[in-house]
């Protein structure tokens, strides 16, 4: 009788977030509650990397068996530099947040923030569409990338930018093309005058940050408003245009709905965003 066959186990399916510092992320308590909720052998786990030790962590990604990573503060805009290839989002973003190891350990860098975005306004408010009108964008930073990159993508005729410091709005503008018009902080008032959208990309207004200085006054009341902020959730911001009767969306929605590909490309499985994952990463610390 010949002997059986013995079939060598798989080995876990490995991913993590890299950022410095990294103790506040919330994407270990996102992925892990996708891995139980689909039964999946696999890790999520979050390593504090320095700027300095960046490339060497990428560059061993494959030897050390990773699928990919997510990546945070500091290192989007450094990564873009160091992976072998990235997509056309990323190039337009200028930044990347997921990486996926290829066959033979080949890098290729996404960015999945300004999917996140648009999906988390299109699922909360699902007549929400940003070709029907002028967007207000506060703040000039990675986030507000993406956030550009999404609204020129879904047919937003015009993103006005106002930011604390002007020459990068007047950066964004050079890298969007026409679409995007710089306006100065004090000239808020007049730009909200006729806005369909306004979003808040600065860090104004998280916890441990100053309170972010803007009157919603001019804005119409059908105007949406949306915070990237999620911490808090119900932001200043938000509870100001609720007040008001403006219809809001929390940022909390991005950040689920970004990681959708991520998983998806490292796990195998297209996982949803729903409300007990919602929960979930609401309750995690
Ligand atoms: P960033 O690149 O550091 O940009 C920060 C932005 O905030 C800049 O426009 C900056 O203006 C402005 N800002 C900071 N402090 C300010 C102050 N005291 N007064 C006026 N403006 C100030 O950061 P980021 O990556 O774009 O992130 C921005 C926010 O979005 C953060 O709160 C982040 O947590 C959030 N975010 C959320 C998601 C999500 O999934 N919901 C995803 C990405 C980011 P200057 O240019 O003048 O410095």
């Amino acid at each position: 009788m010949s002997a059986p066959v013995a079939f060598k186990k798989a080995a876990p399916k490995k991913a993590a977030v890299l950022g410095w510092p990294i103790g506040h992320s919330k994407s270990p308590a996102l992925h892990g509650f996708w891995l139980r909720e689909h039964a999946i052998d696999g890790t999520y786990t979050a390593l504090a990397v320095p700027p300095e030790d960046l490339a060497n962590t990428l560059k061993s990604l494959h030897k050390n068996g990773f699928s990919g990573v997510n990546l945070t503060v500091p290192h989007k805009e450094a990564a873009l530099k160091i992976v072998d290839q990235i997509s056309p989002v990323a190039k337009a973003v200028g930044a990347i947040n997921t990486i996926f190891v290829r066959d033979g350990g080949t890098l290729y860098g996404t960015n999945t923030d300004a999917y996140g975005f648009i999906e988390n306004l299109r699922r909360d408010h699902p007549g929400f569409d940003a070709a029907r009108g002028t967007a207000v964008v506060l703040g000039a930073g990675g986030a507000a990338r993406a956030v550009c990159a999404a609204l020129k993508d879904a047919g937003c005729r015009e993103i006005r930018i106002a930011n604390r410091t002007l020459s990068r709005s007047e950066t964004l503008a050079k890298d969007f093309g026409p679409v995007v018009k710089p306006v100065a902080w004090s000239d808020l008032p007049r730009a909200l005058s006729d806005a369909a959208l306004l979003v808040n990309a600065t860090s104004l207004g998280m916890t441990g940050q100053p309170p972010l200085p803007v009157d919603l006054s001019p804005l119409p009341t059908g105007a949406l408003v949306t915070d990237l902020v999620y911490a808090p959730l119900e932001t200043e911001l938000l509870k100001a245009a609720r007040a008001r009767g403006n219809p809001a969306v929390d940022g909390l929605g991005m950040l689920l709905y970004q990681a959708q590909a991520g998983f998806e490309g490292w796990f195998g499985v297209k996982p949803e965003v729903t409300p007990a994952l919602r929960a979930h990463v609401l309750a995690s610390t």
